[in-house]
């Protein structure tokens, strides 16, 4: 299949051209410059013009940024949009987060509608920031699922840097999915709604301050950051990237994947286990923390609850997925201790 991959520079983007070129698909992928072409480029050599090809888009944010990339020739069946701004460097919400997410989303949607006919799917980097009301807490009562909404207003958008990513990411897919109801394009999408994703670095990093946002609590706990004090975890729940990946190619290979969201899980962590894993593994991080380091542990009754959650999944993954079920690896059930990370 010939297919249209944004965001190519980016950590889960690079997995996913990774497994779509092993599964022999032809990729155009999008990139800010042509410096980062150039890297990825590099880093597939064997693969020739036909199979790897890209298209300079600088600014997603900006109206009818796709109109050229979409064309094709042979044209695209489908395109697979990840590229979204995921950092908490926010000085002005609308033009660094909502804009480029909710724009550049509505965005490459029109130009497919108005210019790329034989596209049948658009796969979206959604995220489980779009499922989770975080006002909740943990909700023991509550099972989170793809039937769920983050109610995140635009007023909480503005709030701190942690809501304006949420919110951008929960308007985003909305809009998406209002494109759909409203505009009936001729293509079908679907939704990968992955919680925090780890997983081994196969981009291009200029340096290891620009670290992408998942990766960098490892990176703070390696160094030494959280010595004083380990930080709150968060959500607690993870995803392999080379998952979210195969996520993103079967949502697009199997037909049965057409207008479904679907939130992507391996289990839970917490950033004391980070820590731990990383002075287990690694002698020479053995003085990142010490006796007096606190903090970064589940909540009391997490366990249960994730257990539960998690059980959830595990038991009901197959039939809640239907065939998406397949491409869930039974790895990802391990602890993050076997992740190479
Ligand atoms: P990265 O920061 O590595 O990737 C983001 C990509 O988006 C980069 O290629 C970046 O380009 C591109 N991008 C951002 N803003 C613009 C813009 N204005 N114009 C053009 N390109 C832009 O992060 P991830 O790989 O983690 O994120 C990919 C997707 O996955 C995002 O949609 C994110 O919200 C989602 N996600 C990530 C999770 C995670 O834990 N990592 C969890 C859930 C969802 P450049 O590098 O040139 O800036």
């Amino acid at each position: 299949t010939r297919v249209l991959l944004t965001g190519g520079s980016g950590f889960i983007a690079a997995h996913t051209l990774d497994v779509l070129l092993k599964r022999g698909h032809s990729v155009v992928t999008t990139v800010r410059t042509q410096e980062k072409a150039d890297k990825i480029k590099e880093a597939y050599k064997s693969y020739d013009k036909g199979k790897l090809d890209f298209a300079i888009v600088p600014d997603i944010a900006q109206e009818g940024a796709f109109d050229q990339a979409v064309f094709s020739d042979p044209p695209f069946e489908a395109v697979l949009h990840t590229a979204s701004p995921f950092h908490f460097n926010v000085k002005d919400v609308k033009k660094d987060m909502l804009d480029p997410a909710i724009i550049g989303t509505t965005g490459i949607l029109k130009s497919i509608k108005k210019s790329a006919p034989h596209v049948k799917r658009v796969v979206i980097t959604s995220s489980f920031a779009a499922i989770v009301d975080p006002s909740k807490g943990f909700a023991p009562e509550h099972t989170w699922s793809e039937e769920d909404w983050n109610p995140i207003t635009q007023k909480e958008a503005e709030e701190n840097p942690v809501s304006a990513y949420r919110a951008s990411k929960t308007f985003a897919e909305k809009a998406a999915w209002d494109f759909l109801e409203k505009e009936k394009p001729s293509f079908t999408i679907a939704t990968i709604n992955p919680p925090m994703v780890f997983g081994p670095i196969i981009h291009n990093l200029e340096s290891l301050e620009s670290m992408n946002t998942s990766n960098q609590r490892i990176l703070f706990a390696a160094q030494g950051k959280f010595k004083e004090e380990i930080p709150p975890t968060g959500v607690h729940l993870w995803i392999d990237v080379r998952d979210v990946a195969e996520a993103h190619v079967a949502a697009f290979e199997k037909s049965d994947a057409a207008n479904k969201r679907f939130f992507t899980l391996a289990g839970y962590f917490s950033n004391k286990e980070i820590i731990e894993i990383i002075k287990k593994n690694f002698p020479e991080y053995k003085d990142v923390t010490n006796e007096s380091t606190t903090g970064g542990d589940y909540p009391e009754d997490f366990k249960e609850i994730a257990t539960q959650f998690v059980k959830f999944y595990y038991d009901t993954f197959d039939q809640n997925r239907g065939n998406l079920g397949a491409l869930y690896r039974e790895h990802s059930m391990l602890t993050f201790e076997n992740q190479e990370c």
